[in-house]
């Protein structure tokens, strides 16, 4: 597999250090399943963040501390491991990011495209989806209210800042006017992170919230 999109250094920085929300980590760390590159920048990160908490003095924990982590703890979902069966695509496996996200039934949303929901936990207004799109299909042209974070996981589509192949990583936001096309040849099946009410404005917004009753 041949990257050649990946996520900012900013987007690594933030994915390493754990502060992205729940919806882009997941798009994030799909692409960094794919790609060894980003995984060294992830390490490097994540070695820096450690030498720098070690570096950090002590500091005084209140005497209910381990009580509270304990209980917090407890209130985190497990994961949902019944879901494996749908895991796939045709024939082929997704991203192992992606095992215990519960996927919801494709649905069309235009001529040539489907979309699923992928379930992450709703802490925020960015949601995650997947989208199917037949090969030549034109998607509409659109600008980005908010970020769509987008992650290939087969196919291709290219646009004005070049060709989009699996492992690829588009990060777009309100900067960005896009005019996708669908590669020919094989369907193009995408993750994608949408910024909630604000991206609902987008092309791909609307053609959704009447499905998902946002
Ligand atoms: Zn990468």
């Amino acid at each position: 597999m041949t990257i050649a999109h990946h996520p900012t250094l900013e987007t690594l920085a933030a994915f390493a250090a754990g502060t992205l929300d729940d919806a882009r980590a997941l798009v994030v760390a799909t692409h960094v399943s794919l790609c060894s590159h980003c995984r060294g920048d992830v390490r490097a990160f994540e070695h820096v963040g450690g030498v720098l908490l070690d570096r950090t003095p002590p500091a005084a924990m209140r005497d209910d501390a381990l009580e509270r982590a304990l209980a917090a703890i407890g209130t985190v979902a497990p994961p949902v491991h019944d879901r494996a069966p749908s895991l796939t695509i045709g024939d082929k496996s997704l991203p192992a990011p992606l095992a215990g996200h519960p996927l919801g039934p494709w649905r069309w949303i235009g001529r040539g495209v489907q979309w699923r929901s992928v379930g992450v936990s709703p802490v925020d207004d960015t949601r995650v989806l997947m989208l199917k799109a037949a090969p030549g299909t034109r998607l509409p042209h659109h600008r980005h209210n908010g970020i769509e974070w987008t992650c290939v996981l087969e196919g291709a589509f290219r646009h004005d800042l070049g060709r989009y192949g699996p492992g690829d990583f588009d990060e777009a936001d309100e900067s960005v006017e896009h005019k996708p096309v669908i590669e020919d040849g094989d369907t193009c099946v995408c993750l994608v992170a949408l910024q909630g009410g604000i991206a609902l404005q987008s092309w791909l917004g609307r053609l959704i919230q009447p499905l998902v009753r946002i």
